[in-house]
């Protein structure tokens, strides 16, 4: 097809993860904190990730982190010192794990930028924390992946322009904050609008999904804000948060989306990303269930997607 010879970039997926991802947590806790584990281990059994495609990010330096967090706020949160209410808007119980895994993801979501850049397509297998805020955690998010490495590449002139296109079910409100007098990011969020946050922020361009919406009407919905988002961004970089959210069993989403729906999603985004020659990086953003080897597999649908263009666009 014609489009083949244009593209500049030699495919190959590159993953990006780190055996820190899960750590000792709270069984009865909510957050599923053994899944990024389990999504590294079902990819590997996949033939997916191997010892050759996957990369391993170090901790992050407190100057990457000051690229979109207030210097006070990350002092107190690596010293434990928040308060019990900022712990409890947090939504995650502070310890040595936590924070070793908080210092070392927004290192993985841009590795997977610098990855996606030279190769064309890279998945960070963690990632897209977008309730985090300038200065403060909210919603399982403490530090906002998202925008330190958009402005990570931004600082080091590597692109003009990145998209970040959110569509975990929740609005990527610390994401659209962080970023909204920036206009080398244009932030789009596609989510349920009778979600949290209750108080929404302002993205670039925010798409709101009706609660109870079914598969082909929500696929039409997220596909035309997508190639609205593209032509009013012209981005030379994008990032996608594949959240799960948005699947019709997820006990956090509102939204009726089979898994077949998820597939689609991410094939629509990734192919397009691919046809237009602009490099793209994953995360893999919410995703909540009590079985987590059934929610890593749901979070691999991305990551495979992701796998099988590499290989048809190659
Ligand atoms: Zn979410």
């Amino acid at each position: 097809m014609a489009f083949f010879a244009s593209i500049k970039f030699k495919m190959s997926l590159a993953l990006v993860t780190h055996p820190e991802y899960s750590y000792d947590f709270p069984q009865k806790h909510r957050f599923p904190m053994q899944k990024f584990k389990f999504l590294h281990q079902y990819l590997k059994e996949q033939g997916i990730a191997t010892a050759t495609n996957t990369f391993r990010p170090g901790s992050a330096k407190i100057e990457l982190l000051q690229n979109a967090h207030c210097p006070d706020y990350l002092n107190r949160f690596v010293t434990n010192q928040l308060t019990d209410k900022e712990i409890r808007r947090m939504g995650l119980p502070w310890s040595e794990g936590l924070l070793r895994r908080t210092l070392i993801s927004p290192v993985g979501t841009t590795l997977a930028c610098q990855l996606a850049l030279k190769n064309g397509i890279a998945c960070h297998l963690a990632g897209g924390t977008h309730h985090a805020h300038y200065d403060f955690a909210s919603g399982f998010c403490i530090l906002n992946d998202l925008a330190i490495a958009a402005n990570t590449l931004i600082t080091q002139g590597k692109v003009k322009k990145v998209l970040i296109f959110d569509v975990d079910v929740h609005q990527g409100d610390g994401t659209a904050r962080i970023l909204e007098n920036n206009d080398k990011v244009f932030t789009c969020s596609v989510h349920c609008e009778k979600n949290f946050p209750a108080r929404k922020a302002q993205s670039d361009l925010d798409i709101n999904i009706p609660r109870d919406t079914q598969t082909d009407r929500y696929l039409q919905i997220m596909a035309d804000g997508f190639e609205k988002a593209l032509a009013l961004s012209k981005p030379d970089f994008i990032i996608y948060d594949a959240g799960v959210d948005v699947f019709t069993d997820d006990p956090l989403g509102l939204l009726n989306v089979s898994l077949e729906g998820v597939r689609a999603r991410d094939n629509y985004v990734l192919k397009r990303c691919l046809e237009l020659n602009i490099p793209v990086a994953t995360v893999i953003g919410g995703g909540y269930d009590k079985d987590e080897h059934l929610l890593a597999q749901r979070h691999a649908i991305a990551v495979e997607e992701a796998y099988k263009l590499s290989n048809t666009f190659l």
